[in-house]
């Protein structure tokens, strides 16, 4: 599903150059749980980024699914990651105006898909998360945690067959980032490749295989 190869980034911003990440290489096949740890500055966010679309390598090549991404325009980077990709942060991202249908509506709209069909995969996808009872609230009326089943609920309502998760736990207590990790255990189940940034060991004991990453390498590879 996901082959990087030889992939560099560097930021330049005045004086300074930082190589966040250095001829890095990575298979991940479809159906696969990878996790991704490494201490805080190491280019774990930018390799999640760059397998996202969100960012461009600086070289290298990116296959998704057999398509070379890497130097695609952005519209056609956008539609693919549109279609393709389901987002998990750290910080939920919720939009604060947007009540619970309407946040995870939103993937939805910008797909263009009618109405009806709108409603009923926001229902399915606040049922399969547990939060259909909160559907009117906002996202300073929920828990962590209920934020957080939000916006899983929103990654999957578009059926991705990619879910990147960067620190899904990691403003959540141990119950509720247990019920996350649960949750994102079940879609791995159903066949969905889920690629997650962590510094648990707990979490990463969810996934297939543990990549460490170091000062902007692939040290190591640990299977489960
Ligand atoms: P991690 O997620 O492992 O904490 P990051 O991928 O966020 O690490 O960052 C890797 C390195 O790249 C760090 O040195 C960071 O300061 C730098 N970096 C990340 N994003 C940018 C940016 N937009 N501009 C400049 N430097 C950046």
């Amino acid at each position: 599903m996901i082959k990087i190869s030889n992939i560099k980034k560097v930021f330049r911003t005045d004086e300074v150059e930082t190589w966040a990440l250095n001829e890095v290489s990575l298979e991940v096949k479809e159906g696969e749980f990878v996790a991704i740890m490494g201490p805080s500055g190491c280019g774990k966010s930018t390799l999640l980024n760059i397998l996202g679309l969100i960012d461009t390598p600086s070289s290298g090549t990116y296959l998704l699914n057999g398509t070379d991404v890497s130097k695609m325009e952005e519209s056609e980077r956008t539609q693919i990651r549109k279609g393709v990709i389901g987002f998990v942060f750290q910080s939920f991202n919720l939009i604060d105006e947007l009540n619970v249908e309407e946040n995870i509506e939103m993937p939805l709209l910008y797909m263009g898909i009618p109405a009806k069909e709108r409603k009923r995969r926001v229902t399915e996808a606040m049922a399969r998360m547990n939060i259909s009872h909160r559907n009117k609230h906002f996202p300073s009326q929920l828990s962590g945690g209920q934020q957080q089943r939000v916006a899983i609920a929103r990654a999957v309502v578009v059926n991705p067959k990619l879910i990147l998760a960067d620190e899904p736990t990691g403003n959540l207590d141990s119950k509720n980032g247990n019920e996350v990790m649960e949750l994102l255990k079940e879609l791995h189940q159903e066949g969905t490749t889920i690629v997650m940034v962590t510094h648990s060991r707990h979490d990463a004991s969810y996934a297939d295989r543990i990549v460490n990453i170091f000062d902007g390498q692939i040290v190591s590879e640990v299977e489960m």
